[in-house]
């Protein structure tokens, strides 16, 4: 079998994986950067929406960007509007175009020395005594395996991730740790244009909601997610998801449909291992709450890069030394994967009714330059019997 040395290899070239390399890569580092398919963005899983949060990362530029989202309005299972907006809401951002998004950020990965190699496959992990080696991949374009060794493995192959449960990390999801969602790309449809909107409601999507994001001016992201143990025969989301669309947009016209999963379980126990590594959706780096990981996975891909150059430059890759990745992603963003679980659990025990109740007692407010951390402490000021749980989960 072909054998081939680096000192990086990452599996998967999504948002995590194209982060982590072009870090490691600008740091000197011989990297390959490795995707199973033909085209790196397709096929497209995801909603698109992220916050500006983004601008941290990469310069926003219209070539990836189908829409500029000034806030939000958030619907109570009776139709109550909440109106959400003001520059330090979350929700405030873009609504991307991965598929060339997805593909930038590989580009800037290979402009900073990457190898970018598609169409090409990590079939399992060569392990030395505890240490990961490498792995063996085949190559869909050539037919043939190779040995591909390298100091350090990173696994950014995304929520169904092998090369996790390969180094003997736990990544096992129950159905309850994840959300299962069904979206529709639709068009000649009544959109806001700059304001995304989410739908609450055990009818229309229990344990998760249905959203809309504007895609330009007459087509969007129509989607929802629900709870992964709310599914079953007759109530899959893309049953949900055909009820909602019924409803709501009954004349509009279906260009794409996609399923996909997203782990909403709070952060994981151990993200790193002897030469091994693992980031974004891989290590269930997504907010519970929103469902929300590309910021998360461009986050902990920087960091991830940024210890690998130094632990190889070191000549160190224990667990140990890797650790300083999982301590870095837990200290800047870990807290907020944890209130994100506390609050969606919270959530998950109000009936429609208290749904109902909790909008209401938003009606007249404007809720403008809050963050959502804001908006949550708000309602509990306003709804101190009902929020109780909330708040002692919180503070
Ligand atoms: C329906 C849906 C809607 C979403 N909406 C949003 C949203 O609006 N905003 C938001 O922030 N997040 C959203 N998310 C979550 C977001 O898509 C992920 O958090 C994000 O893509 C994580 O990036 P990643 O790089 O970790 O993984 P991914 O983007 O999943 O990339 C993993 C890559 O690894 C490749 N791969 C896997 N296995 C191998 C292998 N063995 N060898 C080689 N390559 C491999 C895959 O082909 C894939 O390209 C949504 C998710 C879903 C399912």
């Amino acid at each position: 079998m072909i054998e081939e040395s680096y000192d990086v290899v990452v599996v998967g070239a999504g948002p995590a994986g194209s982060l982590t390399a072009k870090t490691a890569a600008e740091r000197g580092l011989r990297v390959l950067l490795l995707e199973r398919n033909q085209e790196i963005g397709v096929p497209v899983k995801c909603a698109e929406g992220v916050n500006k949060e983004i601008e941290q990362f990469i310069t926003p530029d219209q070539k990836w960007i189908c829409a500029e989202v000034k806030g939000a309005y958030i619907y109570a299972p009776d139709g109550t509007r909440v109106v959400m907006s003001g520059e330090k809401m979350e929700e405030v951002g873009y609504v991307l175009e991965r598929r060339i998004f997805d593909k930038v950020l590989a580009h800037e990965a290979a402009r900073a020395g990457a190898e970018v190699r598609v169409k090409t496959e990590a079939y399992g992990l060569i392990q030395e005594d505890s240490y990961a080696r490498g792995v063996v991949v085949r190559s869909m374009a050539e037919g043939e395996m190779k040995r591909v060794y390298a100091k350090v493995v990173v696994g950014a192959d995304g929520v169904e991730s092998r090369v996790g449960r390969w180094a003997g990390l736990n990544t096992r999801l129950r159905p309850s740790d994840m959300d299962v969602c069904a979206e529709y790309l639709m068009c000649d449809i009544e959109i806001s244009k700059d304001h995304s909107e989410f739908f609450l409601g055990n009818e229309i999507a229990p344990n998760g909601y249905a959203w809309i994001f504007p895609k330009g001016e007459d087509s969007a992201n129509v989607g929802l997610g629900i709870g992964g143990d709310r599914s079953g025969e007759g109530h899959h989301a893309i049953d949900y998801l055909h009820t909602f669309v019924q409803r709501k947009f009954p004349h509009g016209k279906i260009i794409a449909e996609i399923c996909g999963v997203v782990p909403v379980c709070g952060p994981i126990r151990e993200s790193v291992t002897d030469g091994l590594v693992l980031v974004g959706d891989a290590a269930w780096h997504v907010n519970p709450l929103t469902g929300g990981g590309i910021i998360y996975a461009m986050r902990a891909g920087t960091i991830a890069g940024d210890v690998i150059a130094r632990a190889v430059q070191e000549n160190d890759v224990s667990k140990t030394r890797l650790l300083e990745y999982d301590k870095r992603w837990r200290k800047e963003f870990g807290k907020r994967l944890n209130t994100g679980l506390k609050a969606k659990e919270f959530f998950f025990t109000l009936s429609d009714a208290d749904l109902n109740n909790l909008a209401h007692s938003l009606q007249g407010i404007e809720i403008q330059e809050l963050s959502t951390w804001g908006l949550l402490m708000e309602l509990v000021r306003r709804n101190p019997r009902m929020l109780a749980g909330l708040a002692k989960a919180l503070l």
